[in-house]
């Protein structure tokens, strides 16, 4: 079968004309080809593989580009990138080695274009089509990829023994890719990755975290985290929610296995968001269970502070693994804090002030964390589940009129501190930290409305208790 179709994109005329001009052989190989076949949806990056030197191939074509795009030179690895109508192109040479991907030993080698396919990752990651002249669309496969693509098998091109101590992300890899396309992982694979888990510890935190982040963006990441699971890839990347998986029986009371309940919660958080940083947010939020779980004849089961415990974990996962230490990471340590006071909210009779107390602490964020406390209720029991969620339901809508009669959401102080300063003649103090917590305070119960008149009086009533003096 030629696959001429596939390439119409203008880089592949150019690229091709390139090579020509050179005098070498060039590929377009990997995800391209793979997802071309599978008729996904094309991604906007496209790999290049030239027998010869990639960089040269690059710095040719950028001169055959309408605008000569900048290109992009990766010399320690013989790769170099270019832009063209956003889409990125990347140029490798054809290359032996075993060590390329793994950045600390990179040992290059110029080979012929079956050496590169060899060092693939994947049998389906190794088709290449030609752009060459004379056989311009014709499909290299040497592994049968085309068939493990048809059978949806993630299969490596070698040994898997040999692919994955070459460089052992690529066990992540296939988990996640075994996830985003519904495949499966071959048992020879799947035991090997089992056998080299302990490998995944020579790999960056970076690296891992980009593959769990497109776990994270499937829609059923639970698959995903099971295959890490049972390869024992989870215990070592995140101890903290393989812990989750027990249950434990005492005097006849025992409690939910909170590791397959996260996965659930993470699912159910899927359909609606596309933000991985909320999926984060489910994944972790019932890590600080493990730690606090105790046993009570009284009352049973119980994890007493385990959302602010978890919010500490939170953080020591990020630096762990290397990930942004910013606003994202606040982002989900919040919603791990705050992720059981919707639910107790939604158990009791649902009152304006707490509901205005949750809108003021959760500001902004409290979409999203009613998205995650919905996503937590996987309860079996069908009238439980319809309860849960119609409580919740009242908790939103009470969350719109509270708002739109108070603005809680982003508080701003209806009389500011300066002014406070200028009607009493006071310095910076204690008092003005006073008053204003006093006019917050009330507002949050619900005792005057946000507004400059009622807080100016409740104002008036509160300073004179204090003893203070208005000249204004
Ligand atoms: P996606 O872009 O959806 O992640 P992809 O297959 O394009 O999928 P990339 O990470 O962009 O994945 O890599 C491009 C190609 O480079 C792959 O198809 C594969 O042939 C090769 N490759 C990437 N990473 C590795 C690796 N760690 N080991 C071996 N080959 C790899
Ligand atoms: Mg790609």
């Amino acid at each position: 079968m030629n696959y001429k179709p596939a390439l119409h994109h203008k880089i592949f005329e150019i690229v091709s004309q390139a090579a020509q001009e050179l005098n070498l052989s060039s590929y377009v190989i990997g995800g391209f080809v793979r997802d071309y076949i599978l008729k996904r949806d094309f991604k906007k990056d496209i790999d290049i593989v030239a027998v010869g030197s990639g960089i040269d191939l690059a710095l040719k074509v950028s001169e055959l580009l309408p605008n000569n795009p900048k290109v992009q030179v990766f010399k320690t690895y013989g790769t170099a990138m270019l832009r063209f109508e956003d889409t990125d192109i990347e140029f490798v040479g054809a290359r032996k080695e075993s060590y390329h991907f793994e950045s600390r030993n990179p040992v290059v080698e110029n080979g012929t274009l079956e050496d590169d396919q060899n060092r693939r990752d994947f049998t389906i990651n190794a088709l290449a089509l030609s752009l060459n002249k004379e056989s311009f669309g014709a499909l290299v496969d040497p592994f049968n990829g085309l068939v493990d693509l048809e059978n949806k098998i993630i299969r490596t091109p070698l040994d898997p023994d040999i692919t994955y101590s070459d460089d052992p992300l690529r066990m992540l890899r296939g988990i996640r890719f075994a996830n985003q396309l519904n495949f499966n992982i071959e048992e020879n694979s799947l035991a090997t990755i089992s056998k080299n888990a302990a490998r995944i510890k020579i790999i960056s935190g970076e690296r891992i975290v980009d593959e769990l982040n497109k776990i994270l963006s499937t829609d059923k990441p639970s698959i995903g985290f099971l295959l890490l699971f049972k390869t024992g890839l989870l215990e070592l990347i995140l101890p903290e929610l393989t812990a989750l998986n027990q249950v434990e029986e005492i005097e006849g009371h025992t409690h939910k296995n909170n590791f397959y309940h996260t996965l659930e919660v993470v699912d159910n958080i899927c359909p609606n968001t596309d933000d991985v940083w909320l999926r984060w947010a489910a994944l972790l939020h019932d890590i600080g269970k493990a730690p606090t779980k105790r046993f009570n004849k009284k009352q049973g089961w119980t994890f007493h502070g385990h959302e602010f415990l978890g919010g500490k974990m939170v953080k020591k996962i990020f630096e762990r693994l290397h990930m942004p230490l910013n606003h994202k990471m606040k982002f989900v340590q919040k919603m791990v804090i705050m992720s059981s006071r919707p639910i107790v909210i939604a158990q009791e009779s649902v009152t304006d002030s707490a509901v205005r107390r949750l809108a003021f602490d959760a500001g902004e964020d409290i979409d999203n964390l009613m998205t995650l406390c919905e996503a937590d209720i996987t309860t079996k029991n069908p009238n439980k589940f319809k309860k849960y969620h119609k409580n919740f339901a009242i908790v939103r809508k009470k969350l719109v009129e509270v708002e739109e009669r108070d603005h809680v959401r982003n508080f701003q102080p209806p009389i500011s501190g300066e002014e406070i300063m200028a009607i009493y003649d006071l310095k910076p103090s204690r008092e003005i930290g006073i008053l204003k917590e006093a006019i917050k305070e009330a507002i949050l119960e619900g005792e005057i409305p946000n507004e400059y008149q009622a807080a100016y009086t409740f104002m008036q009533k509160k300073a004179e208790k204090l003893g203070l003096k208005q000249i204004k």
